[in-house]
């Protein structure tokens, strides 16, 4: 996916409410983003009062969406740096296209992660008349690898669990000793529960960690509050698990990780340190010197918008 706010600010990872010792969570409100010509979606990060949650830096939740005689979903090809692309569709097939040479369709259950590195460029397209529901999200690079040469990997399996009645999808990192196999550079966790009937059960949670919790089908109930579809519930650190209720088929996404201490700057497809570098991202874009060709796509290639 790509940012295509018209003016997008330059976004600071730091620059966000800090929360009271007391105050261990904050809901967050995903706000309306465009993705493509004319799929709308719902943006729960960055968000104005939360850049991050451990490295995760973007999160963008799209569908269900009927593109059934429609375009469908197309993203034309755009450069990514300093931050790794992550996507897991729920209903639908994506296909993906990249400058390494990639072509790999993406199907329900599966993960695509594009490690930018220090440049690479990719196209992002819908399979005609399908519906599509699903995630991506952005992983900041920690500086110490945050140039390094671009690599494209699909995940066909993804580890899962039973807990009480709940699958839990082990996306990245590590719960409850299972681990999965996606390359993360950060200590970090995805999880996705699945609530095969309504069920209670206390989660545990890495003490060292912050959280987020957006639901993707339906809601999930945390210490007596609902969370609902449209709301990304933050939690601070040092909580060792947590009380959850779930109803049958809600489908919940749950990340977390260890607080990001570097100071990163977000600004359209990049994730950088300083100005100067998205600059100099944006100029070598519009020149094609360092992020290589799509090859295939049938449509425009997207250009940054202007650098305020
Ligand atoms: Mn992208």
């Amino acid at each position: 996916m790509s940012d295509l706010i018209k003016t997008p600010k330059i976004l600071n990872s730091k620059e966000c409410l800090t929360l009271s010792p007391t105050c261990i969570s904050q809901k967050l409100r995903t706000h309306r983003a465009l993705v493509g010509d004319d799929v709308t979606i719902r943006r729960a990060l960055p968000h104005r009062d939360r850049k991050t949650i451990g490295a995760w830096c973007f999160l963008d939740h799209f569908g269900p969406l009927d593109l059934t005689n429609t375009e469908g979903l197309r993203v034309g090809p755009h450069p990514h740096i300093g931050l790794q692309t992550f996507t897991y569709p729920l209903v639908g097939e994506i296909l993906h296209r990249d400058s390494l040479g990639s072509k790999q369709k993406i199907q329900p259950g599966q993960i695509n992660l594009m490690t930018a590195g220090k440049g690479i460029s990719h196209s992002e397209e819908s399979l005609p008349d399908t519906i599509l529901h699903g995630v991506q999200l952005w992983i900041a690079l920690p500086d110490g690898v945050r140039h390094m040469e671009p690599n494209f990997i699909h995940y066909e399996n993804i580890p899962s669990l039973k807990l009480d009645n709940l699958q839990i999808n082990i996306l990245a990192g590590e719960f409850l000793n299972l681990v999965s196999p996606v390359k993360v550079y950060s200590p970090l966790v995805g999880l996705e529960l699945i609530a095969m009937e309504d069920t209670t059960t206390n989660l545990p949670l890495n003490p060292k960690f912050e959280y987020g919790i957006l639901p993707l089908i339906g809601n999930i109930e945390i210490a007596n509050e609902i969370v609902d579809i449209d709301t990304l519930l933050y939690l601070s650190c040092s909580k060792p698990s947590m009380p959850v209720r779930v109803k049958k088929g809600s489908r919940i996404l749950i990340i977390g990780g260890e607080p990001f201490q570097e100071d990163i700057l977000i600004w359209w497809n990049f994730v950088a340190r300083t100005k100067e570098e998205m600059i100099e991202a944006a100029n070598a874009w519009n020149n094609h010197t360092t992020f290589g060709e799509v090859k295939g796509y049938q449509g425009k290639e997207l250009t940054p918008p202007p650098l305020k």
